[in-house]
């Protein structure tokens, strides 16, 4: 199964919603998100490589290669560690293909902050745990409805708790 970093972000913030998105069930609120997310990314650096797709993966928001490190500009932290395990992918996805990537840095520019996510033996164990997971999840029934703290900003929420 070809899996995403985004399918990986959501698997750690709520599998109900991984669910959903996987099976092709996505509200506009979402691509609201998304192009926040990616306007963010425009505005906030001035990089010469910016969005690099990485195949079926995703698409970085900006690298550098040379130093192994690639970037990632989100508008809000994912609960739960989406954003560690999003990125985390990228550099199996990386790695996997013989490509040095030894960490990502993920940027919340609202909040001034960096989160550094490295790529070591533990991180290796840690992707290959989530991709099992996906797979189990997306091969199963829709996930049962569980309310967070944080469905109230879900684009899912009205149809998980009508
Ligand atoms: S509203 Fe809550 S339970 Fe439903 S998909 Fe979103 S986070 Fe998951």
């Amino acid at each position: 199964m070809e899996l995403t970093g985004t399918d990986l972000n959501y698997l750690h913030v709520c599998p109900r919603k991984l669910w959903l998105f996987r099976h092709g069930i996505r509200l506009e609120h979402e691509n609201d998100l998304v192009q926040l997310g990616a306007l963010l990314g425009e505005t906030s650096f001035s990089r010469e490589e910016k969005e690099i797709p990485i195949g079926e993966a995703g698409v970085l928001d900006w690298a550098d290669f040379k130093d192994g490190v690639i970037h990632e500009t989100k508008h809000g932290e994912a609960p739960g560690g989406g954003d560690e395990a999003q990125v985390r992918y990228y550099l199996y996805y990386l790695n996997a293909r013989g490509i040095r990537a030894s960490r990502a840095i993920l940027h919340y520019p609202g909040k001034r902050k960096t989160v550094t996510v490295e790529w070591d033996e533990a991180a290796l164990r840690q992707v290959e745990s989530d991709r099992d997971a996906c797979e189990r999840l997306l091969a199963g029934p829709l996930p049962a409805a569980i309310r967070r703290s944080y469905c109230r900003r879900c684009a899912y929420e009205e149809l998980c708790f009508l």
